[in-house]
């Protein structure tokens, strides 16, 4: 039995060749515990989204391997990896990215019916319960705040049940009270449910929710620490937004 949800080996990649080849993550090994919660921060530049695209499947890595569960993506063609990022993982982007035209529960539905499923009412208005929203299900996003708004896009992240979910700064354009809102919900999910996440952020009052905070630096784990306060955050990420290049 594996119990990582996410297994990075040794991973590398490398963008460009020759000289100007840039090696943007350099034999980063990281093992992500199913049902724990994973912020990921460095500077500008560090490898963080790099990091995350090879771990989500959106990206090869140029060596070394990544294992979601029991299997390893590098083994998979375009179409089962393409597959496995639909059924198995979730995403939260800064951007809402809800299409207007469709109501709360529309949007949220969507991902299944590209999927060619046809998703039950019930399965439909659980997931948005669950986010808080059962109320808003026939309202359209501009008639919601954006906190709403990125709500809805966690419901519709969260139903195909997927085995990890990924963030890329999910409270990047909410205010702090909004963020703090979206961000207790992200941790109700790992502690009521054991969803796994891990999430990239810049903010220290966001990666302190998590159960660890993994530091980039150069395309290589700096350090870690384990369920640190914001002001820990914040000295270490000063420290390191300090090093000399
Ligand atoms: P971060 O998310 O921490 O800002 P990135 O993963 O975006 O870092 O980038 C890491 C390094 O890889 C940077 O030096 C960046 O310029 C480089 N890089 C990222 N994507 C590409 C790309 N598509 N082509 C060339 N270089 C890239």
């Amino acid at each position: 039995m594996n119990n990582n949800a996410i297994q990075l080996r040794s991973v590398s990649r490398t963008y460009g060749a020759g000289g100007s080849a840039v090696t943007a993550l350099d034999q980063v090994s990281l093992a992500f515990p199913k049902g724990s919660f994973t912020a990921v921060m460095g500077p500008s530049g560090s490898g963080k989204s790099t990091l995350l695209q090879c771990a989500a499947g959106l990206d090869r890595p140029t060596s070394g391997s990544v294992t979601v569960g029991d299997t390893e993506l590098s083994k998979l063609s375009e179409t089962k990896l393409t597959l496995l990022r639909r059924d198995r993982i979730g995403f939260v982007f800064q951007a809402f990215n809800l299409l207007p035209s469709l109501t709360a529960e529309q949007n949220v539905a969507l991902p299944l019916r590209l999927a060619g499923r046809r998703p039950s009412k019930a399965q439909v208005r659980e997931v948005l319960t669950q986010v808080g929203l059962g109320e808003r299900a026939r309202h359209r996003p501009t008639e919601m705040s954006g906190g709403q708004q990125q709500r809805v896009a966690l419901a519709r992240a969260l139903i195909t049940r997927p085995e990890v979910l990924f963030g890329d700064e999910p409270t990047g354009a909410l205010d702090s009270q909004t963020s703090r809102e979206v961000l207790t919900m992200l941790r109700t999910m790992v502690d009521a449910t054991g969803q796994t996440i891990i999430m990239v952020t810049h903010d220290p009052v966001a990666a302190s929710y998590a159960d660890r905070v993994v530091f980039l630096v150069d395309g290589r784990v700096n350090d870690e620490l384990l369920r640190p306060s914001a002001d820990e955050i914040a000295g270490r990420m000063t420290k390191l937004e300090a090093v000399p290049c």
